[in-house]
């Protein structure tokens, strides 16, 4: 913690010493895209984009879920996708799951989270039980296949939206399915109109 509060202490300074210019930040912000993906601590959007303060706008929950819309439940992920589509109008929504995931190991095995009961709740608002239609004997295989699967599962619940709907009916945003493997760094995208995953 010692370093994060060290880090933080400096930060002025750093920014300063590298030359940066933070005062345009201050008139407001216009993100090229909003960034939903997981908590996980390896997963670091600014990182894998090399994006920019003010350039991208960051939502993160255990597992990228995004529930479906209910017009009467506000919670955090659906009020933050409100203000980036209706009042920052971002042109590109990202979805990033990844690889390794906990919260993807907890709807593959849900003993696994049988002591957080809140996380459990939260899971089940993933809108799938993680099952495979084919189950393959090989563990990581099967976890790949049904993180993506799963990705493929919010990316259908933010299609629910209802002003994300009309936006990509009127080719006014456009959605991305990413997936990120820890380990490397690789990111692969679903190739629209398929289920297949490529590189970028
Ligand atoms: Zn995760």
């Amino acid at each position: 913690m010692q370093s994060l509060i060290e880090h933080a202490r400096t930060f002025p300074a750093k920014i300063a010493e590298h030359g940066q210019d933070f005062t345009h930040l201050a008139r407001g912000q216009r993100p090229m895209a909003a960034f939903l993906s997981c908590s996980d601590s390896r997963v670091i959007p600014s990182l894998i984009t090399g994006a920019r303060p003010g350039e991208i706008f960051e939502l993160r929950t255990a597992g990228n879920i995004v529930p479906r819309y209910r017009s009467s439940a506000a919670c955090g992920v659906a009020a933050s996708l409100e203000f980036a589509v209706k009042a920052l109008h971002v042109p590109d929504i990202i979805v990033c799951g990844h690889s390794h995931c906990g919260a993807v190991q907890g709807l593959m095995h849900r003993q696994s989270v049988e002591s957080l009961p809140l996380m459990k709740r939260w899971l089940a608002g993933a809108g799938h039980t993680a099952r495979l239609a084919a189950p393959r004997t090989d563990a990581t295989g099967d976890a790949v296949e049904v993180t993506r699967q799963h990705l493929l599962t919010q990316m259908d619940h933010l299609r629910s939206y209802p002003w994300i709907a009309q936006r990509l009916t009127a080719g006014r945003l456009r959605l991305h399915a990413w997936y990120y493997t820890v380990d490397t760094g690789e990111v692969l995208a679903c190739q629209p109109g398929s289920r297949e995953f490529r590189g970028l």
